[in-house]
């Protein structure tokens, strides 16, 4: 089986590959639906943090206060590593699990759509990196267009990732979606056909 690992930058176009690469019938793992199943009630991301954090942190129903919590962890560099570290290993081992499943059923090709692949170390577990990338004026224009922020905010959200830059160094492939739409489809079409549908047997 083939493991692509998908990335990207805040607003680069991630999710506009991902959907391609669904079109194309290829199962996508989606880590941060993951992360939302395993963080309502129930699920394994709430059970660590009511073991953590006080009650107070959390609704009436039961659900977390995320923006109690962030608020908390904000400036508590060592809070927000002990999420990251309660976090990703329950993330990856429910990935994992959707990957055998695509074992079982003797698919070829998984892809996992990871927002924050390298910052996590997530590429070591992959065949080959896939970056969805924009040049840093492209990516501030597309995210204050898409969520209507002030450019200070969309500004400090891009600075708490690793640039764009940085992971164009070490992905294997660059989908870059400085053009078009259409553009970055018929990038993707060839990228597909050469690296995925010309290795299948
Ligand atoms: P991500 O999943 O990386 O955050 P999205 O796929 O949601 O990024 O794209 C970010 C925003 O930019 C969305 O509003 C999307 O509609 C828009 N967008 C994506 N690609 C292009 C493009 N080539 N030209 C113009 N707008 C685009």
């Amino acid at each position: 089986m083939q493991t692509i690992g998908l990335t990207g930058g805040i607003a680069s176009g991630k999710s506009t590959v991902s959907h391609m690469i669904r079109a194309k019938g290829a199962r996508v793992i989606d880590a941060d639906a993951i992360a939302k199943r395993l963080s309502v009630p129930g699920g394994s991301i709430h059970r660590a943090f009511v073991q953590h954090f006080p009650f107070s942190f959390f609704l009436p129903d039961g659900t977390m206060d995320r923006r109690r919590i962030g608020r908390f962890v904000f400036d508590r560099p060592k809070e927000k590593a002990w999420i990251d570290a309660t976090c990703h290993p329950l993330i990856q081992a429910e990935a994992q699990s959707e990957m055998h499943e695509a074992l079982r059923r003797k698919e070829r090709v998984v892809v996992f759509d990871v927002p924050l692949l390298y910052e996590v170390g997530w590429d070591r577990l992959v065949d080959e990196v896939w970056l969805v990338y924009v040049p840093p004026a492209v990516q501030l224009a597309r995210l204050m267009a898409r969520e209507g922020n002030e450019e200070e905010e969309a500004r400090a959200r891009i600075a708490a990732q690793m640039p764009l830059d940085e992971k164009r160094v070490r992905a294997d492939v660059i989908l870059d979606n400085s053009g078009t739409p259409d553009e970055l489809a018929a990038q993707f079409e060839a990228i597909w056909e050469e690296r995925v549908h010309g290795q299948l047997p």
